[in-house]
């Protein structure tokens, strides 16, 4: 059992790792060397440095930090958070459990365009098997996705129906070794998408080779899970993509934190720093009250 988890390998997560760990507690970063830092090849408007630097010479100084204080760094995606008396977090190797959990997974990018996906939100097309697998008792579903989230989606919504394919819009399957048996439960349509269609509420899924198929409805798990997937699965406050926080860094559900670009504002390394450091120490302040 960890004190706290981080999920996110950014200036956010790393910066409350360091206040975390100098609190004595036992903690866990997980997170992907996709950082947005990694991406800025000029930085010149962060404190202390007085010439340019990459935004990746700042990341790295920043892990050795966090390794140098006990910090534990996994490279690994989350996939699932849960919280009941602790909290879960499940990658695509492992569980983990902690008593606190920072989201600092950076600003959403998922990219896929599909005709009318939008238009059918609610009205057959969901991102929340949680919230809205029982809808679909004993229908035809699909879900979007081509990675390890896609599949723990349709793993959840088994418990509704056993009509599901999973759709990966021309992707190849990426998938960890845990969920690469799971893959036989389902369907595998692997073509392009390219729109889908209904009246009041959503009738049709259509393919680039001009095919089409009847589906009652669409989970969207597309690429990985982001701060919003995790945010709806748990109830917590969201404006669009960006987790709602008080001035502590809190959201509205018990033990979790969110830091940096997912909490919109100010897309910044000083930000990010800024918020990952006042969670930091909120984490601290929480666990010890328990
Ligand atoms: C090209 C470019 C140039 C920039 N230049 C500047 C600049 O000059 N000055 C400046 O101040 N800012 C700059 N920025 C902005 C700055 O990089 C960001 O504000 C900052 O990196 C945000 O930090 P973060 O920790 O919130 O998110 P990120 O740095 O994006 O880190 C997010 C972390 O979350 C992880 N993650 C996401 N989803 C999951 C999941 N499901 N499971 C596990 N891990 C997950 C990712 O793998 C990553 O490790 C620039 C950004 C870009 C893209």
């Amino acid at each position: 059992m960890y004190d706290a988890i981080i999920i996110g390998k950014g200036p956010a997560g790393i910066s409350a790792s360091l206040y975390t760990a100098r609190s004595n507690l036992k903690t866990l970063i997980i997170g992907k060397d996709d950082s947005a830092l990694r991406r800025a090849l000029k930085v010149e408007n962060y404190f202390g440095f007085a010439g340019v630097v990459k935004g990746e010479d700042i990341l790295e100084a920043g892990i050795r930090q966090a390794l140098r204080l006990g910090v534990d760094i996994i490279d690994d995606e989350v996939i699932a958070i849960e919280k009941n008396d602790f909290f879960e977090v499940t990658t695509g190797k492992d569980t983990y459990s902690s008593k606190a959990v920072l989201l600092a997974t950076g600003q959403v990018r998922k990219k896929i365009s599909i005709e009318n996906l939008k238009e059918f939100v609610g009205k057959g097309v969901s991102y929340c098997s949680t919230c809205d697998g029982f809808f679909y008792n004993n229908l035809k579903v699909g879900v979007l996705g081509y990675k390890d989230y896609a599949v723990h989606e349709a793993l959840e919504l088994l418990a509704y129906t056993k009509d599901i394919t999973i759709f990966t819009n021309g992707r190849k399957l990426e998938l960890s070794d845990k969920y690469i048996d799971n893959i036989k439960e389902f369907k595998i349509n692997a073509k392009p998408v390219t729109r889908v269609s209904g009246s009041d509420f959503l009738q049709r899924i259509h393919f680039d080779d001009g095919t089409s198929e009847d589906i009652d409805g669409i989970f969207v798990a597309y690429e990985s899970a982001s701060s919003s997937d995790f945010a709806r699965k748990l109830g917590v406050l969201a404006d669009g993509d960006s987790i709602v926080v008080d001035k502590y860094q809190q959201t509205n559900l018990e033990g979790l934190f969110a830091a940096g670009d997912c909490t919109g504002g100010l897309r910044q390394i000083a930000t990010a720093v800024g918020q990952g450091a006042m969670a930091g120490k909120r984490m601290g302040d929480y666990i010890r009250s328990l």
